[in-house]
């Protein structure tokens, strides 16, 4: 057989697909930038499940004059240098290949303003080509819009689910990251309609109610620079669980599974774990979704203590159990 090496295209296309299968990844790469520039207030929409458009503007730090171009390239970031600070990871991002994958598949306009700008600048990309840059007067902050999503990869365009199955992944993706950034204003538009507006909270409680319509307990538990709040809802209910490490929505089944397990299968639970960077490996795959954490039994430990305290058991259990 013969043996080809690829062409630049060809590469482009394969590796896009891995970070962007769907408009919902697409809406998680661009979000967790947002939240890297230090936003306050995060405005996403979309059209037809994010597949014909979607956009997120943000008032964060703004991308400088100078790099906008290189955004689009690979391997670029303002996250990470070298090797040493890949072991101490803070932000969402840092692999530098989203908004390339991004550019790749889709038409992509990207407006922003440097905080220490006076003028913003668009960029047009079609295809990952830029096709057009241009100074423009807006407010401190980035919005970037995405057009037709995979029009030029019709093989993954097949694939995409409905488009209510589509904004639902969306909707559900906004409020992950509402729930571990509490303090920032999101809101959703679908269509054209308000989907969702979360004012900023003072704290992760108060985000969790307004989210979820209900009250909620909470319990935390600190060791050796590990800290676990777990909060879970005082009502019954179908029985949802969000897991965060570092602030970062993760789906790792061995520890939801041993949560769910401890919690109960009729309530709502979000568990926030933080510790030190250099116990989590976030490398895992590109789209970070699973975390790798460095001794996993010290965390499930933690989580069982929480719960075999006392007080956490509703007064007339704990009443009972005093009295055997
Ligand atoms: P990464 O997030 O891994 O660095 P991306 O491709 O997602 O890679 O983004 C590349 C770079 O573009 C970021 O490192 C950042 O400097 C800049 N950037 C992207 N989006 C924004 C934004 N919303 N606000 C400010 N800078 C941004
Ligand atoms: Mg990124």
């Amino acid at each position: 057989m013969f043996v080809y090496t690829l062409p630049e295209e060809v590469i482009s296309k394969i590796s896009a697909g891995e970070v962007i299968e769907s408009p919902a990844d697409c809406v998680k790469e661009l979000v967790e930038n947002a939240l890297d520039a230090s936003s306050s207030r995060i405005d996403v929409e979309m059209l037809k499940g994010g597949k014909r458009y979607i956009c997120v503007r943000d008032n964060g730090t703004g991308i400088h004059r100078e790099d906008v171009h290189k955004v689009v390239q690979r391997w670029t970031t303002s996250k990470i240098k070298d090797m040493s600070d890949l072991m101490s990871i803070s932000s969402y991002g840092f692999r530098g290949e989203a908004l390339y994958a991004i550019s790749t598949v889709s038409k992509m306009i990207i407006k922003s303003r440097f905080f220490q700008d006076e003028i913003g600048i668009k960029m047009e990309v079609e295809g990952g080509k830029v096709i057009n840059k241009q100074e423009i007067g807006m407010p401190v902050g980035t919005c970037v819009e995405v057009y037709d999503l995979f029009y030029n990869l019709p093989v993954r365009l097949k694939f995409l689910k409905k488009e209510d199955t589509e904004r639902n992944k969306i909707i559900k993706l906004i409020k992950e990251y509402a729930l571990s950034n509490w303090n920032v204003h999101f809101t959703l538009h679908s269509n054209g309609r308000k989907v969702l507006d979360l004012y900023p909270c003072e704290d992760k409680k108060e985000r969790i109610e307004a989210l979820f319509g209900c009250k909620f307990e909470e319990k935390s538990i600190e060791k050796n620079s590990i800290n676990i709040s777990l909060y879970t809802s005082l009502e019954s209910s179908r029985g949802e669980i969000y897991l965060f490490v570092n602030s970062r929505p993760v789906h790792n089944k061995n520890l939801l599974e041993y949560i769910r397990k401890v919690v109960g299968y009729k309530k709502i639970c979000v568990c926030y774990i933080d510790l030190p960077p250099y116990m989590v490996d976030v490398n895992v795959h590109p789209k970070k979704r699973e975390v790798r954490i460095y001794k996993e039994n010290i965390i499930k430990e933690m989580i069982k203590e929480l719960f075999r305290r006392q007080e956490w058991y509703p007064f007339e259990l704990a009443q009972e159990r005093a009295y055997y």
